[in-house]
């Protein structure tokens, strides 16, 4: 790619730093009709990396070839998950093919991995994306899309102007094993605004299919729901994608979100339940929580999975769509089950350790929401309601929400007492994150009025802090559509 090309692709970047300009790399993804395989046009600004990575150990197995374009015919192949480029000339170019079948010695156990969606393609992009391992601040690599005539594509970087009409991603500068996704296929890409933000949701095929109309109104309410936590939703565009057929009764029987490029959220969804269930369920206001934080290393997964686990009774308590007594009976039954299930002797951080291994979900997810509960008390009592986590949060929104940063729970904490002038965050941090027991949560219970009766908790009309408890689950400005709930759809 010649020098003016990519100053033209610099100048379509109005919203990348300026100096992003400088070394811009260019790849143009192509897929055949079947979506079957998958075709690279790698161009490199500047002197080419001397080794390309890529994050999947499936993804040397799924090469098919590679060469480099023009400068000779000489043959590119992987080692492992690196690739060494010779003889590519500055501002050169490569191309590689990737079978996108993938094969029967999968070494993928995220679940994250490519598959067919009935007729659409979902990918993981450590399959096929070669890339530098870094990025220098001065580079950073745009993806455009060359598809087949009626296919779309749903990407989680970030979108800039198409280039030749083709959809166009800029990466950004996150590490380049983060995991992320590209899907493509039949659907149409929708645009859902919420205040400050616009979501890309992208609903794969499915048979039967399931009703975009009726999905884009669940995700949206989950999105404005969250939205409410201080008033603009925390990413600018990320990209959701719901796909049909899961086999389970419930609604969202799977989802999680992955941090690679602006942050996305994958729903597998069972289509033939109602809206009304998709609604009721706590999944999505799950999921978009998770996007109140940057990526939090996994090691501290009890924060942000406490996060998600707070806020998810709370924003639909404000919303509506669960009554506020019913968002503290789910609060009650998921630290019941957690104290229940909690194994004596092991600290929070060593069960957060070990939760992928042994299933200790439970503890990890409450506990962590326990502490951020009481951070929340703490913080209005002392603050006489000036303050709470939703203006700690606030805040961190402003400073602190870098896609491609990554955090430590320490650090987030260190960072919360700073923007709200306490030491509530680490004070709570120094006393349970190494306590070998789950949360004493009798004294706050004592005062919010929570009286727990057995797996019932009733709210005392007269507790001391019982205007905080309130206000925790105070009806907000948006409602969620009666329409919405239950039955009704
Ligand atoms: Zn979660």
């Amino acid at each position: 790619m010649g020098r003016g090309v990519i100053l033209l692709i610099g100048m379509l970047l109005a919203s990348a730093p300026a100096a992003a300009a400088l070394h811009l790399h260019h790849y143009t993804v192509s897929v055949d009709d079947e979506l079957a395989m998958m075709n690279v046009h790698a161009c490199f600004a500047g002197p080419p990396p001397q080794v390309l990575v890529v994050e999947s150990l499936d993804a040397p197995g799924a090469f098919v070839e590679g060469k480099v374009a023009k400068g000779g015919h000489r043959d590119l192949a992987p080692n492992g998950t690196e690739m060494r480029l010779k003889d590519v000339p500055v501002d050169g170019c490569i191309d590689y093919s990737v079978n996108l079948h993938g094969g029967p010695t999968r070494q993928d156990f995220s679940g994250n991995s490519t598959r067919r969606v009935g007729r659409d393609l979902f990918t993981e992009i450590g399959l096929w994306f070669w890339r530098p391992a870094t990025l220098a601040p001065d580079e950073d690599i745009v993806v455009d899309f060359d598809l087949p005539k009626g296919l779309s594509v749903s990407a989680p970087w970030e979108p800039v102007a198409p280039i030749d009409g083709r959809p166009a991603y800029r990466v950004g500068h996150g590490p380049y094993d983060r995991p992320a996704a590209v899907a493509i296929g039949h659907f149409h890409e929708v645009l859902l605004d919420v205040p400050g933000a616009q979501l890309r949701l992208s609903v794969l095929d499915g048979s039967p299919p399931a009703d975009l109309h009726a999905m884009s109104e669940w995700i949206q309410d989950a999105a404005r729901s969250v939205a409410e936590v201080y008033g603009r939703f925390p990413v600018p565009n990320p990209q959701i994608l719901v796909m049909p057929g899961a086999r389970a009764s419930e609604p969202t029987p799977w989802a999680y979100v992955l941090r690679g490029g602006q942050g996305a959220a994958h729903f597998f969804v069972n289509q033939r339940r109602k809206l009304g269930d998709f609604v009721e369920d706590w999944t999505a206001a799950h999921e978009l929580s998770h996007l109140l934080l940057p990526y939090v290393k996994s090691q501290d997964a009890w924060l942000s999975e406490g996060l998600a686990t707070y806020y998810q009774n709370v924003v639909r308590a404000r919303s509506g769509a669960i009554s506020p007594a019913d968002a503290w009976q789910r609060m009650h039954s998921g630290f019941l089950r957690a104290m229940r299930l909690a194994r004596p002797g092991r600290t929070l951080a060593q069960a957060t350790d070990r939760m992928f291994g042994s299933g200790g979900y439970m503890r990890v997810y409450w506990q962590g929401a326990a502490i951020l509960l009481l951070a929340d008390v703490q913080l209005r009592e002392r603050s006489g309601g000036t303050q709470s986590l939703d203006t700690v949060l606030d805040r961190f929104g402003a400073c602190c929400l870098d896609p491609d940063a990554e955090w430590t729970a320490r650090r987030v904490f260190e960072k919360f007492d700073e923007l709200s002038g306490t030491d509530i965050f680490s004070t709570l941090y120094d006393r349970e994150v190494s306590s070998p027991a789950f949360t004493d949560l009798s004294p706050l219970y004592r005062d919010l009025g929570l009286v727990a009766l057995g797996g019932k908790v009733e709210l005392a009309p007269d507790a001391p802090g019982g205007a905080v408890r309130d206000a925790i689950m105070a009806p907000g400005p948006y409602q969620t559509p009666r329409a919405l709930i239950g039955d009704a759809r």
